[in-house]
């Protein structure tokens, strides 16, 4: 099975299910089956060939999904392209997928200047009059017969890049429906699913996760938003009676947060997930007790967006965790010391499956270094308690050393979470002549900085073996640096503060 043979398996066998949703505007199945053949057929005019690249890059949009779903039926391969990047932060990514063709609304074409100096590839546009115009594309004739494998190339996924360098995660199309089948198995997801895609389609959690894995293996229905807003997201929940979605914590922590949510008639949720980040347990008791079964999930891109799930009732029992890995996934802790780590041992988390990309796209050492005897080295570090549930305790990067000792960031910005008025912090590395590294804190507070200082050193001195506890809490004026899905800009930070300020 691929992803093209789903599209058009839905279009024939359902054809007047609403495959998209979009405003007042909707899609059937058949529709959206016959506009991806027309699009293929002037893709395919245009030279577009199996195994060739097709970037895109445009706001939520029901073209945005055509686009993808027509590349996949060339064979060729899909990349989404981030707009939230620079022109200079794009173009090593064209550079480096060198697409054929890349497809873009007007406005966002500017972005693509930088780029197309380096390398060639024809630019279509939807609106305005810049460019090829987006509907030259669509074109009647005969769609190609192009045989595609499960094993054949479908994405290429450029990794939000918290480390720094973007590399391509090569997915193909079993990777790609991997953790779908084991989402649609345990969770019990179908074509009368409605499910909201409120983050950009283009980033790996909302074109796998959502649009792949829970769209269009399914054949369900996808509620599409051009934008987030927490008040949009709650209205469509109640008006388009949505019943899955996943997204990051602080899109479910902003709903929350809405004066209204509690008189809103939500359809009952098959599926709620909450990923990238962990979610605290008041955030899960808030929507469990309100109906919406929001569970933790733990991925990354290079595993085509999911990896475990912890549910509700196992994280009253195990705060904190990532839970139990996908039926078909493997997941082990990589020992420090080597081999494998004993439980409740942290080292490197390690995962194996089919939805483990292929490879980085022309990065043989880093694919090298990362696909290790069949197990993806994912960065992070983490556990394993006697039942296999996993815990995220950070990525691997973000450890520092201090006087010899493994110090995890994310642990100490989790003893600091709960002091009042203090929720926009990091916890960085900085040189120390003592002790090689000591953590720095580095927050932004509406409550007046000494006082916080204070709340840091006692919470600190409470929770925290010395050796992890601040050395240093400085306040910003601005709130801190995030990237584009919402994470902290760790390097930014790191970058900023290499030394502490005097
Ligand atoms: P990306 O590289 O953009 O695919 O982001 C994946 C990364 O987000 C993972 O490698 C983890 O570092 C982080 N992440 C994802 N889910 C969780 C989680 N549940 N808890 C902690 N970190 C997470
Ligand atoms: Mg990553």
């Amino acid at each position: 099975m691929n992803l093209t043979d789903l599209v058009r398996y839905w279009g024939k066998t359902r054809p007047a299910q609403q495959a998209i949703v979009f405003g007042n505007t909707s899609q059937t199945w058949s529709e959206v089956d016959a506009v991806t053949d027309a699009l293929a057929r002037g893709l395919a005019a245009r030279g577009v060939r199996k195994g060739d690249r097709v970037g895109v890059m445009m706001l939520n949009r029901p073209e945005l999904a055509h686009v993808i779903l027509a590349t996949l039926k060339l064979g060729a391969i899909s990349v989404p392209l981030n707009f939230r990047l620079l022109g200079k932060e794009l173009a090593p990514m064209l550079v480096d997928s060198a697409p054929r063709v890349v497809i873009v609304e007007n406005e966002l074409a500017p972005l693509l200047e930088e780029a197309a100096a380096e390398t060639e590839f024809e630019i279509f546009a939807i609106g305005g009059s810049d460019h090829r115009a987006y509907e030259t594309l669509l074109d009647p004739g005969n769609v190609p017969d192009v045989h595609i494998e499960a094993s054949d190339p479908a994405f290429i996924c450029y990794t939000s890049g918290t480390t720094g360098i973007q590399k391509g995660a090569l997915v193909t199309h079993r990777s790609a429906l991997a953790p779908g089948i084991a989402q649609v198995l345990s969770h019990g997801i179908s074509r009368r699913d409605r499910v909201m895609c409120s983050a950009p389609l283009v980033y790996t959690g909302s074109v796998l996760s959502i649009f792949m894995q829970l769209v269009v293996l399914p054949g369900s229905t996808m509620v599409l938003l051009r934008e987030f807003d927490p008040a949009i997201a709650l209205d469509t929940f109640e008006r388009e009676q949505v019943t899955a979605t996943t997204t990051v914590p602080v899109i479910w922590e902003r709903m929350a947060q809405l004066p209204d949510f509690g008189t809103r008639k939500l359809a009952k949720f098959t599926f709620a997930g909450a990923g990238g980040a962990p979610v605290s347990l008041d955030l899960l008791d808030f929507y469990n007790s309100r109906g919406v079964p929001l569970t933790q999930a733990y991925g990354l891109t290079e595993a085509s967006g999911m990896v475990s799930t912890l549910y509700y009732e196992d994280a009253r029992t195990r705060p904190g965790f990532a839970g139990l890995a996908l039926a078909g996934t493997q997941v082990r802790i990589g020992s420090i010391a080597g081999g494998f780590a004993a439980p409740n041992e942290v080292g490197e988390i390690l995962v194996r499956g089919e939805h483990v990309m292929r490879e980085y796209w022309n990065k043989p050492e880093a694919t090298a270094d990362t696909l290790v005897d069949g197990w993806l080295r994912t960065g992070d570090l983490g556990l394993q308690d006697e039942g296999g549930f996993l815990k995220v305790v950070d990525r691997r990067k973000d450890m520092l050393i201090s006087g010899g000792l493994n110090v995890y960031p994310a642990e100490i910005e989790k003893a600091l979470h709960g002091i009042d008025g203090l929720v926009d912090l990091a916890v960085i590395g900085v040189k120390d002549d003592r002790w090689g590294e000591v953590p720095m804190v580095v927050f932004h507070s509406q409550r007046p900085a000494d006082d916080i200082v204070t709340d840091i050193a006692c919470v600190a001195s409470g929770n925290l073996a010395r050796f992890k506890r601040p050395a240093v809490a400085l306040a910003l004026d601005e709130p801190l640096p995030r990237t584009f899905s919402g994470k902290l800009a760790k390097a930014v930070l790191r970058e900023r503060f290499q030394t502490p300020p005097a």
